[in-house]
């Protein structure tokens, strides 16, 4: 059985490639951090090396040792892989002694297994040098090696590494898949179940997490308590407001996408699809708002919100964009 969640597409092809002999020697898993790519990749390894019937059958020996990192034949390297030789102190980059281990390790035969498989997570972190050296083996990959490269990233990844892997992307789950997921591995309730599901953004991965973030759920609560009070306030307020916040592009990317969610469940609210909303504790508080906004008011800032992502993503400067966010809100007294 699979541990992966959803993502039945890159599962059938998976089978239907064990089953007909014909994996390819390398795959590129592709898709947000949290969505399941070193799942997936285990899931892989573990099909092929089981020794059950219905493979992977999550009980044999070979399967055992693999979801217990205990596997002779199955390695992970990533920026914090701690037992290979570490070439970049400051651990920013994959360096090239890594891919020198790979290689050594990969021309010798199984030990245990049926195939060597290389995970790589975080192939984006792969210095160029390390890149290039890995192209050798993408190339001419010796006999009964699987190598799994895993990248939230793409765009950072050099083409001839991706031209010489079978790509699968991983797609966001479904919530109510999470929401299951949830109940059935971990102790909780089912109104926080159905909570963290929604607001996984199809990343069970990030669900699983949160479920043990004690501070998660407070946090966000401030936040949105935040949303509506700066609704009410003046421009002044607002500025006052963004000099707190963490001026670096990443935090301004995740403050964006926090109010994009709640900006577009107030949509929703207000088209009366109540029923599609994220931030489903916060019904009552989006159906208030929506005899305080129009639509249009509504729409547009959404607008702004999304102009402002890309911007970022462009390089523009994440205080200003902030700046001029508080600029685009409606102004509404609460
Ligand atoms: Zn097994």
């Amino acid at each position: 059985m699979w541990k992966t969640i959803g993502q039945t597409k890159a599962i059938t092809l998976i089978e239907g490639s064990i089953k007909t002999d014909s994996l390819a020697h390398a795959y590129l898993l592709v898709g947000p951090e949290h969505i399941g790519k070193t799942t997936l990749a285990l899931d892989l390894a573990r099909a092929l090396n089981c020794q059950g019937d219905k493979k992977p059958c999550n009980q044999c020996q070979s399967c055992t040792k693999i979801s217990n990192g205990k596997h002779a034949d199955i390695m992970i390297l990533s920026l914090d892989s701690p037992d290979i030789p570490e070439d970049d102190k400051e651990r920013t980059k994959i360096g090239i002694k890594k891919i020198h281990y790979l290689q050594n390790s990969a021309s010798l035969p199984p030990y245990e297994g049926k195939f060597k498989t290389f995970i790589i997570d975080g192939t984006e972190y792969l210095s160029n040098e390390a890149a290039n050296c890995l192209l050798k083996t993408l190339e001419e990959p010796p006999p009964r090696v699987l190598i799994l490269l895993l990248a939230s990233d793409e765009s950072q990844l050099l083409p001839t590494v991706v031209s010489r892997c079978q790509r699968l992307e991983l797609t966001p789950v479904s919530s109510t898949d999470i929401e299951e997921m949830l109940l059935h591995s971990v102790s909780i309730d089912k109104e926080k179940a159905k909570l963290l599901s929604r607001l996984s953004g199809g990343r069970p991965g990030w669900a699983i997490d949160a479920t043990t973030d004690n501070n998660y759920l407070a946090e966000r609560a401030e936040k949105l308590d935040q949303i509506s009070s700066l609704l009410g306030e003046d421009w002044g307020q607002r500025l006052l407001y963004i000099s707190q916040l963490r001026p670096d592009r990443k935090s301004a990317e995740e403050q964006i996408r926090f109010w994009l969610d709640w900006w577009r469940d107030l949509m929703l609210t207000k088209c009366g699809c109540q029923q599609a909303i994220t931030n489903i504790d916060q019904a009552s508080i989006l159906e208030r708002w929506t005899h305080v906004l129009s639509l249009v008011e509504i729409k547009d800032f959404i607008r702004s919100l999304e102009k402002s992502l890309v911007q970022i993503a462009m390089n523009a400067n994440p205080r200003l964009m902030l700046e001029c966010l508080m600029l685009d809100m409606p102004i509404k007294p609460s």
